[in-house]
């Protein structure tokens, strides 16, 4: 068979790693139109967190889970430091999900010392609009840069109801997060509220479009999409698979309608009480590429529970 693409580094056949059941469900199937699926043959580039494939003479994009730690106003350097030698004790198992850290801010520089050497990337939970100068409390994308942050949160439902960030606000730090070289992670949801109205796509379709609008659909292929409910954030009430599945695939198809491209390639990690007991669920469905972990991501046990969940998910 000739291989037209250079990046692609695997031919798979439906019996390579799962029994081609598994390959359908993915919706990786001859004759299929959106050839999206996930394997474990290719050899993702870890920079953009999608690889290349042919499968059945089609070329497929085949996305890499992405499973991070959101870890909140907590730790201590020795709790830091506990955390991260227990997660790099366990990562040697996972070979196929990438897993990722976000400290709070005074203890990236001790992630970037004690992560050093591992593929584990780490991250901001925020980041200023601005560039520098009398911003009093806040931290510039270059801050982070400085520290060897490859990801930046952007719009946590906490950073928009307990300090008023708005869409526009959150497509800013987006759009500043993505210029600078940082890759975004954009979290978008509902809340109990607006789900119990009905209201759940419109909301979810509304902080989208605020990126969207302002730095273009292509953009959204530099970051990553969080799709998380506020009612599961800390709550111990998880949305469902199939649940979490409708969401993150209305979110696909709003893509795939302007950009079918960058709806192959861009992940959208479930975030809301993902536990190692109810990760493999949500990770087996298709439109689930890993996790945004709050709680869980505190404990080494847990959370690398979570991490080969999505690992084995591929
Ligand atoms: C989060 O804060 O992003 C989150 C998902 O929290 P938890 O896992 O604790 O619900």
């Amino acid at each position: 068979m000739r291989i037209l693409n250079p990046q692609i580094t695997q031919i798979l056949t439906d019996t390579e790693s799962h029994p081609p059941r598994a390959w359908e469900e993915r919706g990786l199937v001859a004759g299929s139109t959106h050839p999206v699926a996930r394997g474990r043959a290719v050899d993702f580039q870890r920079s953009k967190g999608y690889g290349y494939a042919l499968f059945r003479g089609e070329e497929v994009i085949m996305r890499q889970p992405l499973v991070a730690g959101n870890w909140k106003m907590n730790g201590s350097v020795g709790s830091v430091r506990e955390l991260l030698a227990g997660i790099k004790a366990g990562i040697g198992d996972i070979d196929k999900c990438e897993v990722a850290v976000c400290p709070p801010y005074v203890f990236i520089p001790q992630a970037q010392a004690e992560l050093a050497g591992t593929p584990i990337p780490w991250g901001g939970q925020n980041l200023s609009t601005e560039t520098s100068g009398a911003f009093t409390g806040e931290v510039a994308a270059s801050m982070l840069l400085d520290f060897g942050c490859t990801y930046v949160i952007v719009g946590h439902s906490e950073r928009r109801t307990l300090y008023g960030e708005g869409d526009a606000l959150v497509a800013k730090k987006f759009a500043v997060a993505r210029a600078a070289g940082l890759k975004p992670i954009l979290c978008v949801g509902e809340t109990l509220d607006e789900r119990e109205k009905g209201v759940t796509e419109d909301v979810v379709a509304r902080q989208l479009d605020a990126v969207i609008k302002l730095e273009g659909v292509r953009a959204l292929a530099d970051g990553v999409i969080a799709y998380e409910p506020v009612w599961a954030i800390g709550t111990g009430k998880t949305a469902t698979p199939e649940l979490a599945q409708e969401v993150h695939a209305f979110i696909r198809k709003r893509i795939t309608d302007q950009d079918a491209e960058v709806a192959k390639k861009v992940r959208i990690q479930y975030g809301g009480s993902m536990k190692p007991d109810n990760a493999a669920e949500l990770m087996a469905k298709p439109d689930i590429d890993g996790g945004l972990i709050g709680g869980a991501s505190l404990k080494a046990k847990d959370f690398l529970g979570i991490c080969k969940a999505a690992n084995d998910s591929i």
